[in-house]
């Protein structure tokens, strides 16, 4: 499929437009969802594993977004895997200590099986990442950190490790290439779970690797075949659609988070209120302690009580009441992924889930 250059800049305008299909009269507009596994010989791909102008579209689109080239995966993980695939057996790997859990799952699974030797580090601490990173062969940060969203300074780390010859992976799944374009500072590697933000409507589950270095490109895309984690043409359809409006979703979320860590701030009851200072996620733990917090996110009626993020719908939980979360993350910390409802409505909500929790206290004390 031969897709229409766009000549502008613009984040907003490259979110709309990159990707479509040159104009043929007649022919879709956007690019059409193509089911096939077979396709006609001669063009990009001749089989579906190895390629879908569908997973084309919304990696152009997702390339220009981020300033490098995109390889789609069927999820954040198998993106983060590819990336991992890349290594030497027994490579040094250095990483943010409050990343993902899946992925800090991950590394720890293979450091343990000998394919790689892992040490944490706490992305704050710039000096010690980049005294970490001194000999090993990859670094990877996640900015800012899900879900106690600890932001690592990728300007100053990136040069200092890269000149080394450390490659540079940044999991920028909360920030997205609107609040911060990791290739553009230095990294090697930037990978989305693209079931969140970049889709946004909590109806996909979709990943991404980009990179501007053509011989990691061929890397990925063959590890694609490879390994087979290929994505759907219904889920790279889904998320090229949602990735249309992601400035206006990501803008409009982000002001209304604002305003709600403005009045956590002075809410009894809340202590430790975490906001990177952009994006759409807010922490926060509960002086009552982790029933409190459990029952106040279980209570409410604007906001869901779910996992994930990133959606139009605003989202919450605790986080430790996933067996597979790590320990450091505190027992009553909330995590709260800001949607599109209306400040005022989310704010009552809000409050009176509080409202629960300081009434528990009190018949209970
Ligand atoms: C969800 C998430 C992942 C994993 O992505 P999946 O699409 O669920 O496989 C990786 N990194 C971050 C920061 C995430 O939030």
């Amino acid at each position: 499929m031969e897709l229409m250059p766009v000549r502008s800049t613009s984040l907003e305008t490259l979110a709309v437009a990159a990707g479509r299909p040159a104009r043929t009269p007649g022919a879709p507009l956007n690019a059409p969802m193509t089911m096939a596994s077979a396709l006609v010989p001669g063009g990009d791909s001749e089989y579906a594993r190895h390629g879908n102008p569908t997973w084309t579209a919304f990696e152009e689109a997702v390339g220009a977004l981020e300033g490098g080239h995109a390889v789609a995966f069927a999820s954040g993980m198998a993106a983060t895997v590819a990336v991992l695939e890349m290594l030497p057996v027994g490579a040094k790997v250095v990483a943010a200590s409050g990343s993902y859990y899946g992925t800090t799952a991950e590394l720890t699974r293979r450091a343990r099986r000998g394919l790689l030797e892992l040490q944490l580090v706490d992305v704050t601490d710039t000096d010690a990442v980049i005294a970490a990173s001194e000999d090993a062969a990859l670094l990877w940060l996640e900015s800012p950190t899900n879900p106690e969203l600890q932001v690592a300074d990728i300007k100053t780390i990136a040069p200092a490790v890269t000149a080394r010859g450390t490659a540079l992976a940044v999991d920028n799944t909360l920030a997205t290439p609107l609040r911060q374009r990791p290739l553009d500072l230095g990294a090697d590697f930037v990978i989305h779970s693209a079931s969140k933000l970049l889709s946004g409507h909590s109806d996909v589950v979709l990943g991404v690797v980009v990179t501007h270095e053509d011989r990691a490109l061929r890397a990925l895309t063959s590890r694609r075949s490879g390994l087979g984690a290929i994505p759907g043409a219904l889920e790279t359809f889904l998320a090229l659609r949602g990735l249309r409006t992601l400035h206006v979703r990501l803008d409009r979320s982000e002001q209304t988070a604002r305003e709600l860590v403005s009045r956590l701030h002075q809410a009894s009851g809340v202590v430790d209120v975490r906001y990177p200072g952009f994006g759409s996620m807010i922490s926060f733990e509960i002086a009552a302690g982790p029933a409190a917090a459990q029952s106040m996110t279980e209570s409410s009626e604007v906001i869901a009580y779910a996992t994930s993020l990133g959606g139009v719908e605003s989202t919450w939980e605790r986080r430790r009441r996933h067996p597979g979360e790590p320990a450091d993350v505190p027992e009553s910390l909330i995590r709260l992924s800001v949607g599109l409802e209306n400040v005022e409505d989310l704010w009552d909500d809000l409050d009176r889930a509080l409202d629960s929790v300081r009434e528990l206290q009190r018949s209970s004390g």
